[in-house]
């Protein structure tokens, strides 16, 4: 049974996982680094919901609902009586680890622990927690609320109790959940980057234009979009910074950036953040780099 989570990050990830949960009815304890990051955080789901009413896919009473269930908090005492707690915070080991010791002080004895880390072994995360039977990954997709899937990751002391924590609070909101275990990527992005690598290798080799090889996997392999249009979005840099790690951790040269990547990076042409990527999105419509 989840009836309280507590969301510690009021970012983009853990705005969006408050987000979800509220609609679904759990109560939400909401922290971040102070009570006016956390209250800021609460302000951009409310905006959210707003636009939802606005484009008439959610009732006022339902954004009025779920907003009554987030409720920012100045530190994690109160999330003693949260059943799972789900650290959203920045992506640096450091902070994770502190956050942990801490969150090892309010955790209830039976409540689950989880992070929505994107590349930190939870293996070796668990080693910060008071119990790594009761840690386990919760890896959401941005953005949250949209995306469908919750990947979840059971590090190599994670318990079956955890998972099943996991499992229904993605069942309560909404979201179907695959198990993978602890490796760099999980399986997602495992499948995904060397996808995006490759479509890169194929453009700086002019294999195809960047509009026809983003056209012939749309067309032809029915992905959603294209992989150089989805690389610019997930940021060109994020990219070779992931790859990276899978080469090194790995120790396999399938895993090494395409040349064009490393050079788009180093020219600043980080995708969609910085303006341009494999395409130039300074006009009306974005048209190819090169
Ligand atoms: P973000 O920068 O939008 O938010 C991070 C939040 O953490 C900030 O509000 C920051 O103030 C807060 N924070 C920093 N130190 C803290 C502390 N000690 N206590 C409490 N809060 C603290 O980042 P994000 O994109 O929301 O990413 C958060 C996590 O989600 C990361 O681990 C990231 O790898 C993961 N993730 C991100 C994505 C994505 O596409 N952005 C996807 C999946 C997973």
């Amino acid at each position: 049974m989840v009836d309280i989570v507590g969301v510690v990050g009021a970012g983009q990830m853990g705005a969006g996982i408050a987000q979800i949960a509220a609609q679904a009815g759990i109560k939400v304890l909401l922290s971040d680094v102070s009570i006016d990051v956390a209250a800021k955080g609460k302000a951009g789901i409310v905006k959210q919901l707003d636009k939802a009413v606005e484009r008439g896919k959610l009732a006022a009473d339902r954004r009025d609902a779920a907003a009554a269930m987030i409720e920012p908090v100045a530190d994690l005492e109160p999330m003693r009586a949260a059943d799972i707690i789900i650290e959203a915070a920045t992506e640096r080991e450091a902070v994770k680890r502190t956050i942990f010791e801490n969150i090892g002080k309010v955790l209830a004895p039976t409540a689950i622990l989880a992070t929505n880390t994107s590349s930190i072994s939870i293996t070796r995360l668990a080693q910060a927690t008071t119990d790594p039977e009761r840690f386990i990954g919760m890896h959401f997709f941005n953005p949250v609320p949209l995306m469908p899937l919750l990947e979840l990751i059971k590090g190599l002391a994670t318990g079956s109790a955890a998972v099943e924590a996991a499992e229904a609070f993605g069942r309560k909101t909404g979201k179907t959940t695959i198990l993978a275990t602890d490796s760099p990527g999980f399986v997602v992005n495992r499948i995904l980057l060397p996808l995006l690598n490759e479509a890169a290798f194929a453009a700086g080799e002019r294999l195809a234009s960047i509009p026809d090889i983003d056209a012939g996997m749309k067309l032809g392999c029915g992905h959603p979009m294209g992989p150089l249009v989805l690389a610019d979005m997930i940021g060109l840099d994020t990219i070779v910074e992931v790859l990276r790690v899978f080469q090194a951790d790995f120790g396999d040269p399938k895993y090494r950036p395409a040349p064009i990547l490393l050079k788009m990076v180093e020219a600043g042409w980080l995708g969609r953040k910085a303006g341009k990527g494999f395409y130039d999105y300074s006009g009306e419509t974005p048209v190819p780099s090169f």
